[in-house]
């Protein structure tokens, strides 16, 4: 299934309405429940109960009805922030008659008033959650103010909440609790189901903002900030560090004699084979075009040249299908340096000395790899 974060107006005013429309009803079964009971005179204002049963049926249908139509949006995929504000208005709204059928000071009425602002802001539009809050509170208030300066009665179908000896009803209390809990569930869910959601999305943008999307190997800002922390743990626990940088030789005559997307997969299986060829707590980064760097961690210069001698051979041995029945052979150059001397050095400083190894490299044949020494500067 989609994000519910990423779901059209439509679909989201759909699922609420769908919600709302489960609740209602519940309440007319209960209504039906209620009236079905043979000591109902005890419990219910039966009179008030009948005369508000066609407003229970229309709700109903009214909430079926616009159920079907955000069913009709959402399949053509309607984009519009009315549909947030009709779904999160209607849920207000039609609550609130329920509220004052059995009580304003409830607890279905606080919870309700109380959790789905917060969940609603999840995943609903920020003036569809409070336009639905501030109508919805309005209406709590005028019901509880309006029952307080006697202008109707409070809780109207509610018979005996409190007994005469002073003891909540056990009915009552029961029935509370029904209207409660699925409202409580269906937003506890909601909300853990979509911020799961949300910090999957979170992981997903983690991993593209730090991953070369070609190669899958960490991109230049990864492997640049993957750097500064290395080298900042080297200079205070003591191991050395090395880096190694990577060039594959001649690759513009790659991309000049078999096209770019050949090229593509010589960068894409060299990334591989350097991935696959260095150690768990190795990095491996492109710095662009056909450029790779190692960090490798707790390495010394021998134990770097072992490591990127490795590398150089199992690159030289890569074949890449070229569709033309010849294979395409590639090699790399590469480029060290280790601060086992100077721990002071700054990452600009490492990355320059290895490209100038490179360099070296490059112009005593290619296909090799030079350790930085005097004579590379
Ligand atoms: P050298 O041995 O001296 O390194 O020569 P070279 O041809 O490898 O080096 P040069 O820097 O002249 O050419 C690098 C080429 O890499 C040029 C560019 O077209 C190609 N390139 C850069 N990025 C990509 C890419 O993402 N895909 C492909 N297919 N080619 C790329
Ligand atoms: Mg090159
Ligand atoms: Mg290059």
């Amino acid at each position: 299934m989609r994000n519910p974060l990423e779901w059209e107006d439509s679909s989201k005013a759909c699922l609420l309405l769908f919600a709302t429309l489960l609740a209602h009803l519940q309440y007319l079964g209960w209504a039906y429940y209620l009236l079905s009971l043979p000591q109902r005179d005890e419990l219910i204002n039966t009179e008030f109960a009948l005369s508000q049963l066609p407003y229970f049926h229309g709700i109903v249908v009214l909430s079926t009805i616009l159920f079907v139509i955000s069913i009709v949006g959402s399949l053509k995929r309607s984009e519009s922030v009315l549909w947030q504000h009709l779904g999160t208005q209607y849920y207000g709204i039609s609550l609130c008659y329920f509220s004052f059928v059995i009580g304003t000071l409830t607890m279905p009425t606080g919870a309700v008033l109380a959790a789905a602002p917060v969940v609603g802001l999840i995943l609903f539009d920020r003036a569809a959650v409070f336009g639905a809050l501030a109508s919805s509170t309005l209406l709590i208030l005028v019901i509880s103010y309006g029952s307080a300066l006697q202008w109707w009665e409070y809780a109207p179908v509610i018979k005996n909440f409190v007994s005469e000896s002073g003891h909540l009803s056990m009915f009552w209390l029961t029935s509370m609790l029904l209207f409660t809990v699925p409202h409580f569930l269906m937003l506890t869910i909601m909300a853990a189901y979509v911020l799961r959601r949300w910090r999957m999305r979170e992981e997903e943008v983690r991993y593209l903002s730090l991953t070369d999307p070609l190669t899958s190997v960490s991109n230049r800002r990864s492997a640049m900030s993957h750097l500064e922390r290395e080298l900042e743990r080297s200079r205070r626990k003591g191991p050395s560090l090395s880096v190694v940088m990577v060039d594959l030789d001649h690759f513009k005559r790659v991309n000049d004699t078999w096209g770019h997307g050949i090229g593509d997969e010589v960068l894409v299986k060299a990334a591989k084979t350097l991935r696959e060829t260095v150690r768990q707590n190795d990095m491996v980064g492109r710095l662009g075009g056909e450029e790779f760097l190692l960090i490798l961690p707790g390495t010394d210069q021998k134990g770097a040249e072992f490591l990127a001698e490795r590398c150089r051979q199992h690159i030289a041995k890569l074949e890449v299908d070229t569709g033309q029945r010849e294979i395409l052979k590639v090699t790399a150059s590469m480029g060290i340096y280790c601060n086992e001397h100077n721990r002071l050095l700054e990452s600009d400083m490492l990355l320059e000395y290895a490209d100038q190894a490179l360099y070296h490299a490059k112009e005593s044949g290619r296909n090799r790899v030079v350790i930085w020494h005097e004579g590379c500067a």
